[in-house]
């Protein structure tokens, strides 16, 4: 089969190849890939930096976002059956540890990544562990299913300490995620909306995502725009999406007294961030990781599956897998938002 493998350290080093197709063992599934999706996760590991681009082995097949249908499921496999249309948890907690035997299985610090530790859906098929599988209902489109996994972090975000009804939002960063959260705080009934960027087509996408005010942060003044947007305060809840100290330091400029920030960045190395700043504002910090097994899921599926949220801006491109890199280079001239590999 074919597959778009990390091959080499260092920036790029990607390459299409011939790999086998791995047999599920008895707890596994093995899944005939739709549909990829590409995220930040990926661009890391294509510029070798973070922690998952030191992480991954070499060669390994990338791609953690998907929706497939299953070809063949092992022995002791229970949940899924053949010709089911599944998406699938990035996650595959071991189980055991402290964190997944209480209820937190997106914490454990044993969790291995398909794409990362193991073959991931930038190819023909994946085999994976039963124990990720989400199964859909059959008449959802694949597109749309495919981006459950990232949707699910701006619903676990959104969800979280006190949610979003009624309360001011800011969005800071627009990358997909981004762009999903402020659909989805529109859905959850946040009184208005800012969403913060620096590339001004991610900015409209964000409008038509529902922001009621966009703000280019290489143009304007981002904490005495918002401010003013809010009559003079800052808003109740801040979405941190920018992984960068200056979009940091706004997170924190941009916050109320006692209000909220979701912080979803993992930022690529050491950022510099002054605490007297939080000790000022005071406002909680929510350290957003993956979704909660599997809450997340049972909250944001039937958003999508009841097209209570439009997701199509965010699928922005579809490249065939045997131009797979194209993807990536979309991302890096700022001209895509979440480019979709189509794998069929
Ligand atoms: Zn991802
Ligand atoms: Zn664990």
């Amino acid at each position: 089969m074919l597959g778009l493998a990390k091959v080499e350290a260092g920036r790029d080093g990607l390459a299409l190849g011939e790999y086998p197709i791995r047999e599920p063992g008895a707890h596994e599934v093995l899944i005939k890939v739709l549909v990829s999706g590409v995220c930040g996760t990926d661009m890391q590991i294509y510029h070798g930096q973070g922690a998952f681009g030191e992480r991954v082995k070499l060669p390994t097949i990338l791609g953690h976002e998907m929706c497939g249908r299953v070809e063949a499921v092992g022995e002791a496999v229970s949940r899924t059956q053949a010709g089911d249309l599944v998406s699938l948890e990035s996650h595959v907690p071991c189980g055991e540890c402290r964190s997944c035997r209480t209820g937190r299985s997106h914490v454990c610090a044993a969790t291995r990544y398909p794409g990362i530790d193991f073959n991931g859906c930038f190819a023909e098929y994946v085999t994976v562990p039963e124990s990720i599988v989400w199964v859909n209902p059959a008449d959802v489109d694949p597109e749309r299913a495919a981006l459950l996994e990232p949707l699910g972090i701006a619903v676990h975000a959104t969800l979280e300490g006190q949610g979003v009804a009624g309360r001011t939002v800011v969005v800071n960063g627009c990358g997909p995620i981004g762009l999903m959260n402020v659909a989805v705080a529109r859905h959850y009934g946040a009184a208005s909306i800012v969403a913060v960027d620096v590339n001004p087509y991610r900015l409209g996408i964000a409008r038509q995502m529902g922001a009621d005010l966009a703000v280019n942060a290489a143009e304007k003044d981002v904490v005495s725009t918002v401010r003013r947007h809010f009559g003079g305060e800052g808003a109740e809840v801040v979405f941190e999406y920018t992984g960068s100290a200056a979009g940091a330091r706004n997170t924190f400029q941009l916050v109320a007294p006692l209000g909220e920030v979701k912080w979803c960045a993992t930022p690529a190395g050491p950022i510099e961030f002054d605490f007297g700043l939080w000790r000022r504002g005071r406002p909680t910090i929510h350290n957003i990781h993956g979704r909660r097994l599997w809450d997340t899921w049972y909250a944001c599926a039937p958003l999508v599956y009841e097209g209570a949220l439009d997701l199509a801006p965010i699928a922005s491109h579809r490249v065939p897998l045997r131009e797979g890199r194209e993807a990536f280079e979309l991302i890096l001239a700022g001209q895509a938002v979440k480019p979709l590999i189509l794998c069929d």
